[in-house]
């Protein structure tokens, strides 16, 4: 994890980087090593703040070298994973089996367990839906499990009985998370990812067709609608681009395809070249993606995992919006009032009612006035989208989140003594 590399974000001082290589290491450290500590799991957090901490002097605790995957049982669906575990190696050693990990469109050197506690987003689902139980080291350096975990009930389930602990540890810094229990979705017969483009001008009415066909369960949850600019990575210029996924028994998919082929024609959406939704793009929403990062590549304009912050500068915006043709078309001009130039804009659908939106301000890591501009650029989304209760469903280094007062009650019992360093959400202290 590095962390000398150029952000946007203000500079931080690091007292130091702790690597340990198990989850024993961590306890020691927990126990009796230096403090405040703050965990990354890949530290690949790219456009909040990558693997820096919120305030200056805290000792990185870098758990890249935690990487086993403990257990992987295909037939009850789940892995139990280590920090280190990246989505790529997941998705490697499920490869040719009856499971498949619900990946994210970030790179595949991206960690499972550091995507999960941000609640980050999969292709298939929230990644905080894959979660089902996890490993914690507490301040006082006790090791405790909480959720679901093999050996307990027969069946992974995310709510045992009682007050489910698990999300107490997601956008959270009360614990040192040491593994996890992800689900593993079954392997779907066929994967289909259909592309549609429509025009700018048909933003509104285009987001309430696919609205309703989500709606009424004619399309997943999992709709992304790229803007023209987004669109760009899959080779669609000046218009939107949807990509819609079907999977499933081959019959079902074929069903769904034509009943929607039909659907589209009646619609803003017209069905665009394969090439706009190829091998690539469809091998991840199947769970066996190019090992080459050739999705990532694509977004990232060719910079790779590995030198990402120093050659290529990024910002994110993520708010969650309401899934309607009018709060997208109000988003898009918000965009527009606060963006000197037009930013790559993904929609994420997340169920019938709301998507997130992710909006990615790029800028050359070396250019100086780049930065300023790419920053103030992100000050009055803030406050443009906040005015509008359009609010962000992740947090930056530099804007750490108020905690509610229960939130800041807890943070303290499990952690009086200020062990783990104040986060981006539900600060303590
Ligand atoms: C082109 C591009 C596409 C992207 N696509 C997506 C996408 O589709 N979906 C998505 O969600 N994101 C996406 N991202 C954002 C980001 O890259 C991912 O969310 C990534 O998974 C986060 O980095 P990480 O997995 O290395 O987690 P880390 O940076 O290691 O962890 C994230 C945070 O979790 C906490 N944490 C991590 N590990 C621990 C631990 N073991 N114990 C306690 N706390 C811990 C820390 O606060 C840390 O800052 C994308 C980024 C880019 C540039």
């Amino acid at each position: 994890m590095i962390l000398d590399r150029p952000t946007a974000f203000r500079p931080r001082t690091i007292a130091g980087v702790l690597r340990p290589a198990t989850a024993d290491e961590v306890v020691e450290v927990v126990r009796s090593g230096p403090r405040p500590l703050h965990p990354t799991s890949a530290g690949r957090n790219w456009g909040l703040g990558s693997g820096l901490p919120v305030a200056d002097g805290a000792t990185v605790l870098d758990l890249a070298g935690l990487d086993r995957v403990r257990e992987l049982d295909l037939e009850r669906g789940y892995a139990v994973v280590e920090p280190g575990v990246t989505q790529g190696a997941l998705a490697e050693l499920l490869r040719g089996t009856g499971r498949i990990f619900n990946l994210t469109g970030s790179s595949l050197h991206t960690s499972v367990i550091g995507n999960a506690l941000e609640r980050g987003v999969g292709v298939h689902r929230a990644r905080a839906e894959d979660l089902v139980g996890l490993e914690v080291v507490l301040a006082d350096g006790e090791r405790e499990q909480v959720g679901w975990w093999p050996g307990t009930s027969a069946v992974p389930r995310p709510h045992g009985l009682g007050p489910t602990l698990t999300h107490l540890f997601t956008q959270s810094s009360f614990a040192v998370v040491t593994a996890a229990v992800v689900r593993l979705l079954p392997r779907p017969e066929e994967v289909r990812v259909l592309p549609f483009t429509f025009a700018p001008g048909d933003l509104a009415d285009a987001v309430d067709v696919l609205r309703s066909w989500t709606a009424q369960k004619l399309v997943p949850p999992t709709t992304k609608v790229y803007n023209p600019v987004a669109a760009q990575a899959s080779g669609v210029r000046d218009e939107y681009l949807a990509h819609i996924c079907l999977s499933g028994s081959a019959e079902v998919v074929e069903a769904l395809g034509s009943v929607l082929s039909a659907a589209a024609r009646r619609s803003p959406l017209v069905p665009a070249p394969a090439s706009a939704a190829d091998e690539v793009v469809r091998a991840t929403y199947a769970g066996d993606p190019d090992p080459a990062d050739t999705w990532f590549l694509r977004k990232s304009q060719g910079c790779p995992a590995d030198r990402f912050d120093a050659d290529r500068g990024l910002l994110m915006f993520l708010p969650v919006v309401p899934f309607s043709g009018a709060a997208a078309t109000r988003t898009a001009e918000m965009v527009r009032a606060c963006c000197v130039a037009a930013p790559g804009v993904t929609m994420n659908v997340l169920d019938s009612d709301a998507a997130d939106h992710v909006i990615g301000i790029a800028f050359p890591a070396d250019d100086p006035a780049g930065v300023a501009e790419a920053r103030e650029t992100l000050d009055r989304l803030h406050e443009v989208f906040g005015a509008e209760g359009f609010l962000p469903y992740r947090r930056d280094v530099d804007r750490p989140g108020d905690a509610a007062r229960l939130q800041r009650r807890i943070g303290d019992a499990l952690d009086p003594g200020g062990v783990f360093a104040a986060g981006r959400y539900a600060g303590r202290r």
